[in-house]
């Protein structure tokens, strides 16, 4: 992710860097574990795309392709967690799937509730392992989930609580896909409970909780195909955003593999200095400033969206005069987008917010020197659910339910 910290990336065949470059490296961590592995009913079938689930479904009950076409529909559309639920399936069609595979979803452990309307999920995985998502009402309808794509953090952002978990596994596609599942299937119920006549629905996407996305890249662009699919969740892509601290290669294959003209990038800058954000983002001593912004500057371009940098604002440490300066220096003629974060404290962390004077002025100065900037409100921040807290606690007056 990112900036905002417990709002950040799979050490599977896929990974862009090595192990032998990554054990040189104090700010990559290693995995404890890799992707979970299939238990014993097989693969979880919601991270397969269509065409893999429909050879899966042919090979396991042969018959026609419109099979596979209900149990994705299943899955995707209607969220269930259970080959019982299939109803459309004969019971020996579903028995067999149910040898063979599996549909399981996460496990909603705790959802807690701030006076501001945000919702933090507290989700188990199959292998014991908690994860955290953030649902967030929009302003107007609808509501944006910011969702995690590790099990703690692969990096080691200083202002971030999620860094203090370590590094445990990567997240799977279907862990990943799940979590909306789950966050959609909460609105519907809470929808019903109130005797509301629609449920809201999840309109925008971040991936900036627990983990740095970009790290584990395929089992990520794996979810966002499926997430994107019109006959699951359909989420457009230009209401996707993918938050980076600065994977550099990663970034590159962001914009190789297309993923740059279908989603939007935040990048999570948060210093303009190297001196700086070697301290406060470890990553910086691989890739420095000079060099991230050179190859986010080359990526593609995507018509529909600007790159965003995020900025958490640290008193004392990156929101000088100074500072503001230097970064509208660093993004002159880039057409990028600011979101200023006012630090979220959090146990442990040796940062402070800067007042709001001090925002101001800092806000203030990057306008004045032509760059757009947005102050993020914190949301959910009495639950520990707003951006670098995301660290499995439960805040200062949670009301789980
Ligand atoms: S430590 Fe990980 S989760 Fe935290 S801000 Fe950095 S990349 Fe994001």
């Amino acid at each position: 992710m990112h900036p905002s910290g417990a709002w950040h990336h799979a050490f599977g065949g896929s990974l862009v860097l090595d192990c032998s470059t990554m054990s040189e490296l104090v700010a990559i961590r290693r995995p404890r574990t890799g992707l979970p592995r299939t238990d014993e009913t097989g693969p979880n079938l919601r991270g397969m795309s269509p065409d893999e689930l429909a050879a899966f479904v042919q090979q396991t009950l042969g018959g026609p392709r419109y099979r596979a076409d209900q149990v994705y529909e299943w899955l995707h559309k209607h969220r269930v967690t259970s080959f019982e639920a299939m109803t459309n399936l004969g019971k020996a069609q579903r028995a067999a799937l149910g040898e063979a595979s599996t549909v399981r979803g996460l496990d909603v452990d705790t959802v807690l509730r701030s006076v501001d309307g945000t919702r933090k999920l507290r989700l188990r995985t199959s292998d014991g392992h908690q994860i955290e998502s953030v649902l967030i009402p929009n302003d107007g309808r609808g509501f944006t989930l910011c969702i995690s794509s590790m099990v703690g953090c692969s990096l080691t952002c200083q202002f971030c609580a999620t860094q203090t978990l370590g590094f445990q596994r990567n997240l799977a596609a279907w862990e990943i896909v799940d979590q909306v599942y789950r966050a959609q299937t909460l609105l519907a119920d809470d929808a019903a409970a109130d005797d509301a006549q629609w449920a809201p629905r999840i309109t925008n996407l971040v991936l900036m909780g627990m983990g740095e996305p970009l790290h584990n890249f395929v089992q990520v662009r794996r979810a966002i195909d499926l997430l994107t699919d019109d006959r699951g969740a359909g989420i457009a892509g230009r209401r996707i955003t993918v938050s980076t601290a600065g994977l550099v290669p990663a970034i590159e294959r962001f914009g190789r593999e297309g993923l740059a003209e279908e989603v939007g990038l935040a990048v999570s800058l948060n210093a303009t200095t190297d001196a700086v954000r070697d301290q406060v983002m470890p990553i910086n001593t691989k890739w420095n400033i000079e060099t991230l912004l050179a190859t986010v500057r080359a990526l593609p371009a995507n018509r529909r969206r600007r790159i965003t940098y995020e900025y958490v604002l640290l008193d004392g440490v990156n929101d000088t005069d100074a500072d503001a300066a230097r970064l509208i220096g660093l993004l002159e003629g880039s057409g990028a987008h600011v979101n200023a974060i006012p630090f979220n404290p959090h146990a442990g962390a040796p940062y402070g917010r800067p007042s709001a004077q001090r925002v101001s002025r800092f806000v203030e100065r990057l306008r004045r020197g032509g760059v757009a900037v947005h102050v993020r409100t914190p949301r959910g921040d009495d639950i520990g659910a707003a951006c670098g807290q995301l660290a499995l606690d439960a805040g200062s007056s949670a009301q789980p339910s």
